[in-house]
């Protein structure tokens, strides 16, 4: 997927647009305890093409000086953004915010494509010209508020998209990655799994790391790590505020079929935890669970018992996840590691053969009759797989809204044991029959 990011001087309306591209997807947030989604990253859609989209204006960095936080922005547009929208205001002219930087988005060798908001009536696209001046071509009236003119710059913003490799989506290579809080361990496994001292690790929380992804083989199957550790550059202020690190682990749970959230056994699982794992959990990716520094903790079957039901009792939407114990430190017990992976990457993108699927949803109806609510009762008719990462099930019913939650999470239950789910989440959807 391509990376749009909006930038442009506080006031001239970025969260509009960015709310006006991905406005329908964010409403859709499950309500999980524990699951928040930030609000300067996500995923729009215009005709056929999903792309993701930041707002850098959310990325505040305390009471800098608006200069210093506009550079802030254009870093993080340049470095993360295949296409970036320089916003200015229609209303305003060209004010010296806005050449600074059109100076700094100038020097970056990113398609630029300018958008003029606040243009709300067709009178005022007379005005617009004056923008030309900045050196960024055809400037693209819209209105935020209006929802003027944005089907004209996305058809500009897509035209930049680069061309991707096919291969990516289709191959058979197994891409993960390690998400969890600062010194939870993430470079020290990444170092454990493929044997070499790559990323440099330090005691220090922040140090400046590089990142890369590693391919590597192991019994005969391809996998890549993609390292969320190490990405930070030196220098760079706004790449130590927490939002920026969250963008971050999210572009990379994004590229992932398989998400390791890690959890420091020494320290104990921690708010912060929940809210990154859960992460990993709405992006419907595999998810592993792995309790790092289990050297830490006096490691017998009892207190692994204990830790477990304490990780279940924490992440219970991510119960479909195995829990793996290793110590990155010694390396005990990592060789149980891929194995997980490996299967919960299976298992997400496996597809189930249609009459078994409803050999087992009939015998779920028998067992557990449909629930009725004001006397008309739930039918179920068939059901279908109907895409996989994640295996996604279209239930056709005579009336969605019959489908309690509760029966919906028994008939996930009931696939789950009968196909073996192990890792993955699965999505079910009630739809009426025609
Ligand atoms: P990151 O910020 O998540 O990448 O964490 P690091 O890999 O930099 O590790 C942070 C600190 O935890 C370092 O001092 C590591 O040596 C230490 N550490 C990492 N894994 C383990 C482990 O399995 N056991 C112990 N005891 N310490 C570990």
């Amino acid at each position: 997927k391509s990376t749009v990011a909006i930038v442009g001087r506080p006031n001239v309306g970025k969260s509009t647009i960015f709310n006006r591209l991905v406005g329908e997807r964010i409403s859709i947030v499950e309500d999980i305890p524990g699951v928040t989604r930030d609000r300067i990253y996500a995923s729009g859609e215009w005709l056929t093409t999903t792309f993701n989209v930041i707002d850098t204006g959310g990325i505040e960095i305390g009471d800098e000086p608006l200069l210093v936080q506009m550079r802030h922005q254009a870093e993080v547009a340049i470095d993360e953004a295949d296409v970036i929208i320089f916003m200015v205001n229609g209303r305003d002219g060209i004010t010296g915010a806005d050449e600074e930087v059109a100076k700094l988005l100038f020097k970056s060798n990113k398609p630029v494509v300018l958008a003029v908001n606040k243009v709300d009536n067709p009178e005022m696209r007379e005005e617009i010209y004056e923008f030309y001046s900045l050196g960024f071509g055809e400037p693209f009236p819209i209105s935020g508020t209006h929802g003027l003119g944005l089907g004209d710059l996305l058809d500009e913003v897509v035209r930049h998209f680069p061309e991707r490799e096919q291969t990516e989506e289709d191959d058979e290579t197994i891409r993960f990655s390690l998400i969890g809080r600062p010194n939870v361990g993430k470079s020290s496994l990444v170092n454990a799994m493929i044997g070499q001292e790559r990323v440099i690790v330090s005691d220090i929380a922040g140090t400046t790391r590089d990142a890369v992804d590693t391919p590597f083989t192991k019994d005969g199957r391809d996998f890549v790590i993609i390292d969320t550790a190490g990405m930070r550059k030196k220098g760079k202020v706004y790449e130590s505020t927490e939002k920026y690190s969250i963008m971050r682990a999210l572009r990379a749970i994004e590229r992932s079929d398989v998400v390791l959230a890690l959890i420091d056994a020494e320290t104990g699982i921690i708010e912060q935890d929940k809210k990154i794992a859960g992460y990993a959990h709405e992006a419907g990716k595999a998810v592993v669970i792995v309790v790092n520094k289990w050297d830490t903790v006096e490691s017998n079957e009892k207190a692994m018992k204990e830790f477990e039901q304490k990780v279940r009792a924490h992440f219970q939407y991510l119960d479909y996840a195995p829990i793996v114990f290793l110590s990155a430190k010694t390396k005990k017990r990592i060789h149980t590691l891929l194995p997980k992976v490996l299967q919960s990457s299976e298992n997400h993108a496996k597809r189930v053969q249609t009459n078994v699927l409803n050999e087992v949803i009939m015998d779920a109806l028998a067992m557990n009759p449909t629930p009725t609510v004001k006397g008309q009762r739930l039918k179920v008719f068939y059901a279908a797989q109907v895409s996989v990462k994640p295996p996604t099930f279209v239930v056709f019913v005579n009336e969605p809204e019959l489908m309690h939650f509760t029966y919906e999470r028994f008939l996930e239950n009931r696939i789950r044991d009968a196909f073996g789910f192990e890792g993955t989440p699965i999505k079910i959807y009630a739809r009426k029959r025609n």
